[in-house]
């Protein structure tokens, strides 16, 4: 490793005005991972400028989101608490006034920015000139070399005295970037000494942060020049940027609205395990060398590469994560499944017993695509759904005979009692009943009485988990439904 990447340092610059979603989520995993990788420094900030669009819930939804993942940050907010971890902080915009105001006044003084007095309806009628004359649309410059306040007007904007210079970087992804400057005009980096805008902020902070690689979604190239020029003008280092891929629908249009907006913890209550949205978030415009699909947060820190992220969009493609969420929790102990159930069935008031709950993923387990889908085929254990009773009857037989198959279940059951109730005990005890009346008329009523449905696992590992108490009072249910049928 060489000198410079012990220093690493990156950043999440979340905005609190919408939900931790899915494109800011993977941003913070490739940087976390890029800090991990480089035993770098992971810095949380806040970009809070935006006072009346920013609210707490969200914050809180960015908070939680992150640490469900597992992407702690060395750096920034300490949720619930008004301190900081860090010493750059604060690390909430919206407390960081003064900094921006010193650089603000910086740039003022030495007249490389300047406040603007054109009016709304003035920049909206040179845009329509300009417009009208075919070219694009930018601030002309009218106030750049005002020497003072012309009568009767206020200050509108603080300006950035923009060169019209071109732009080059070089993106760990992309490669050699450029921009044309001139197209820019002087743009506008605060509405007053008091409220900075995001690129002239964004700026002063990875400065102040001693920030080295911003890494961010490809829709914020285009601030890149921007943020480029303002370094420059404060005599700020450069900084490496790597530009992540969009992601988009697996038709490669935009992402829709829905996946882009919905809250990181929306799959939490949907029921995926953390371990496998990291891996898909990973997969999301990154894949190592081989074909290797599966990994541990371990696995990533060592096999990611920042500079083996594709260019081109990534494809966001749930049956992916449904698909992922089962490979992980094959992988999973009963006992690790049973610890994140736990949680999810209390958000659901079902509280059973760790040793009832144990039984059933054994039962179940092949069977589970997520904890959402474990409610659904397991739920029947927990409360017997409602069935017709005609549900019951094996086939064309009569129901009386039903009844009577079933009334002789009991007497077997009864016999064998709880402390014996195992699905080879219970084969043994029902083989001469099946000989007899053969195996549908036998277990077809059984399993639709102990389960309630036509499919489910085999009724003989249902009774073994249920109990004696349980299976007898699901039974006798169903041989009264025959009756009052
Ligand atoms: N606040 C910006 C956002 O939420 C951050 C952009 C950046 O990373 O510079 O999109």
């Amino acid at each position: 490793m060489t000198s410079q990447e012990k220093s690493v340092r990156v950043r999440l610059a979340p905005s609190p005005t919408g939900f931790l979603h899915i494109g800011t989520a993977r941003t913070a995993l490739f940087n976390w991972l890029f800090a991990r990788k480089h035993k770098g420094v992971f810095v949380l900030r806040i970009e809070d400028t935006d006072r009346d669009r920013s609210k707490k819930e969200y914050e809180q939804d960015i908070f939680e989101g992150l640490a469900w993942l597992g992407l702690t940050w060395d750096e920034g907010p300490i949720p619930g608490a008004p301190t900081y971890r860090g010493s750059s902080g604060p690390y909430r915009q919206s407390e960081r006034g003064a900094t921006y105001k010193k650089y603000l006044e910086l740039l003022l003084e030495e007249k490389r920015a300047y406040f603007c007095y054109c009016t709304k309806e003035e920049l909206e009628a040179e845009r329509q000139t300009m417009l009208g004359q075919g070219l694009p649309p930018k601030y002309g410059g009218h106030c750049r070399e005002l020497r003072s306040r012309p009568p009767g007007k206020k200050p509108e904007v603080i300006r950035f005295k923009t060169p019209e210079s071109r732009v080059e970087f070089k993106d760990v992804i992309r490669g050699k970037v450029e921009f044309d400057a001139s197209t820019f005009g002087d743009i506008v980096i605060a509405k007053d000494l008091e409220s900075p805008l995001y690129n002239f902020a964004a700026v002063v902070d990875d400065y102040e942060m001693r920030i080295t690689h911003v890494i961010r979604g490809e829709d914020h190239i285009s601030n890149t020049p921007k943020q480029i020029l303002l370094q420059k003008a404060l005599n700020f280092p450069d900084v490496i940027y790597a530009h992540l891929p969009l992601i988009l629908n697996p038709d490669r249009t935009k992402l829709s609205k829905r996946y882009n907006e919905m809250s990181l913890l929306e799959y939490r209550k949907e029921g995926y395990l953390p371990a496998a949205l990291v891996n898909f978030l990973a997969l999301l415009g990154w894949h190592s060398e081989g074909d290797q699909e599966i990994f541990t947060l371990k696995e990533l820190i060592r096999e990611f590469d920042i500079k083996r992220v594709q260019k081109a969009g990534a494809a966001f493609n749930l049956e992916k994560l449904d698909w992922l969420n089962k490979e992980y929790l094959k992988n999973l102990s009963t006992d690790e499944i049973v610890d994140t159930l736990i949680p999810f069935l209390e958000a659901k008031r079902l509280g059973p017993s760790r040793e009832f709950l144990s039984k059933i993923v054994e039962v179940e387990r092949s069977r589970m695509k997520n904890l959402n889908n474990f409610f659904e085929i397991a739920g029947f254990f927990f409360a017997l759904p409602d069935y017709d009773p005609l549900l019951l009857v094996w086939q064309k037989e009569p129901a009386s005979k039903t009844k009577v198959i079933l009334k002789g279940i009991l007497e077997i059951i009864d016999r064998i009692k709880s402390k014996t109730l195992s699905r080879t005990v219970l084969a043994e005890a029902l083989a001469d009943l099946a000989e007899k009346e053969g195996r549908g008329p036998v277990f077809w009523p059984l399993r639709v009485a102990v389960s309630g449905q036509r499919a489910s696992p085999d009724p003989l590992e249902i009774i073994e988990t249920l109990g004696y108490e349980e299976t007898r009072r699901r039974i006798e249910t169903a041989i009264k439904k025959i009756d009052r049928k």
